[in-house]
């Protein structure tokens, strides 16, 4: 997509580019193929935030893995997180005994991710990592949550692009960049 096509007029700037983003997830990619050698990871896909983001990554991993998905609900359309997290979709295998990487498009105050973390603990896994594309550490509520991977620390903005959405919107934006707050009349 070419960067004067009509989405891109509601950003107020390009924080992270595709190129940049490509070069990151492929090294991550490679780091869990590192990390997990000789083992069959299961890769969970946050939806929907997560999802292109996951595709990209789990292409990168040169490892048997398998992948599953679940959908929780955090913002709805509001630019601020509630604290109020909902299991629309659960898993379809159950990760007893398994590795488990939950793959999650961007922490904020960590309140969706300690809660996740908490439920898929009490199910069995052997072990649960956490890998994150964007992470805003200046924004973090939950003080306890280790996140093992991150592409990119960013400052505390409303960022949309590369599968995070503003209503819905610009999931499909190449590049990930800030909102301009005029969309969501601030
Ligand atoms: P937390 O529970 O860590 O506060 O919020 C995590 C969720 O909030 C993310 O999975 C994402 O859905 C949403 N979120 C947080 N910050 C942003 C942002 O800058 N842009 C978008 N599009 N979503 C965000």
């Amino acid at each position: 997509m070419e960067k004067d096509q009509e989405i891109y007029q509601d950003l107020d700037r390009i924080l992270v580019t595709k190129e940049e983003i490509a070069q990151k997830v492929r090294e991550l990619g490679l780091q869990i193929g590192r990390d997990y050698a000789g083992k069959e990871p299961v890769m969970i896909c946050i939806l929907k935030g997560a999802s292109i983001f996951f595709a990209d990554l789990i292409r990168e991993i040169p490892l048997p893995l398998t992948t599953d998905f679940m959908a929780i609900s955090s913002y709805g359309s509001a630019t601020k997180t509630s604290g109020v997290v909902r299991i629309l979709k659960d898993l379809d295998k159950d990760i007893v005994g398994k590795d488990v990487i939950i793959v999650e498009d961007i922490v904020d105050t960590g309140i969706t991710l300690s809660y996740l973390m908490k439920i898929l603990m009490q199910r069995g896994a052997a072990s649960l990592k956490i890998a994150a594309l964007l992470d805003k550490p200046a924004r973090r509520k939950v003080q306890d949550l280790h996140v093992d991977y991150v592409c990119f620390d960013i400052p505390d903005a409303f960022v949309v692009g590369y599968g995070l959405d503003y209503d819905q919107k610009y999931r499909n934006l190449p590049d990930i960049g800030i909102l301009s707050p005029r969309i969501y009349g601030v």
